[in-house]
């Protein structure tokens, strides 16, 4: 992911390159290249306007500096913006003072839920937590079974409804889930619900009242980072209906441009938390967004 936009914003760098001091004409030339990378790469409107003009004018405000020259300040500006629009620094998880603490994750079918939640399990057991995985997702016929096979990879316990049990109602396994935590001593519950194909409100109201019911210390929205533009509706609709207080990306490993990915921080408020890059629990880690500016800017 990002190749393309990579190759694009090389070439523009290089054609600073040897340059003095920059004129306007050069920077609104330089910008204009900027503009169409992001934009092909999928990057929202409103993102891609905002970034142009805080380039500009940190490119005409430049002073003339002694350790950089003009394009390796523009270089610099380029990795701030991206870095910025990213999210700035580093969200780390908030872990509750009296434990439980509860994480809800949140998204559409297939975004990647339940293989993050084994990829987060096995990461907190790392960190020295025990976690509880909790499969509040009964829609698909399969999700019990596949979280109980991710959690079995990950070394994690699983609650789950009892099978025979019928359909079940999740916001009931998740209530059960936090009172079966504080009997055995689970410091994290990962808590994973249902999603649909596309935006559903009675999956949306079902991510509600679970929420309600387990009040979480956060709520990650999950995001499949190839589904391109939209994931900005996607997003919004999530922050609307279930309210969410970080992002996962997922599949950053794929080919798709990949520029919603960067829009969403931006557009929702909201930090990109952790990513995903493939279909191993190990796959996955803390998102820093200096260092995917500077994956990008490479
Ligand atoms: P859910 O419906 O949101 O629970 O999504 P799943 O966890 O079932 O994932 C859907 C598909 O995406 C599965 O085939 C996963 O193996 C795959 N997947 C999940 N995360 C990643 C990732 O980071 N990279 C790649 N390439 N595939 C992923």
């Amino acid at each position: 992911m990002f190749d393309t936009l990579h190759d694009r914003l090389a070439a523009t760098f290089r054609d600073l390159r040897g340059k003095g001091r920059l004129s306007d004409a050069d920077i609104d030339a330089t910008a204009r290249e900027i503009r169409v990378a992001l934009l092909e790469a999928d990057v929202a409107l409103p993102v891609v306007k905002a970034f142009i003009a805080a380039v500009k004018e940190r490119a005409r405000g430049a002073e003339v500096s002694q350790a950089l020259n003009p394009a390796q300040q523009v270089v610099k500006i380029v990795n701030d913006e991206l870095v910025r629009i990213l999210g700035g620094e580093t969200r780390r998880l908030r872990f509750a003072k009296n434990p439980p603490t509860v994480v809800m994750l949140a998204g559409l079918q297939g975004a990647g839920k339940t293989t993050l939640a084994g990829k987060l399990a096995l990461w907190l057991r790392e960190q020295g937590h025990q976690p509880l995985l909790v499969a509040a997702d009964l829609q698909r016929p399969n999700a019990v079974n596949q979280l109980q096979v991710v959690g079995e990879r990950a070394g994690v316990s699983v609650y789950a409804p009892e099978p025979g049990n019928g359909v079940g109602d999740p916001v009931a396994v998740a209530r059960g889930s936090l009172e079966h935590a504080r009997a055995k001593q689970y410091d994290v519950v990962v808590v994973d619900t249902a999603g649909r194909l596309g935006i559903d409100a009675d999956l949306m109201q079902q991510a509600a009242d679970i929420r309600d019911a387990v009040q979480p210390d956060e709520v990650l929205f999950v995001l499949d980072a190839m589904i391109g533009q939209d994931a900005v509706v996607t997003a919004q609709a999530f922050l609307d209906g279930v309210g969410f207080d970080g992002v996962v990306l997922t599949k950053l490993d794929g080919d798709a441009r990949g520029g919603a990915a960067l829009s969403v921080a931006q557009l929702t408020g909201r930090s990109v938390m952790f990513a995903s890059n493939g279909e191993k629990l190990q796959d996955f880690d803390v998102f820093h967004p200096e260092r995917m500016a500077s994956r990008i800017l490479g």
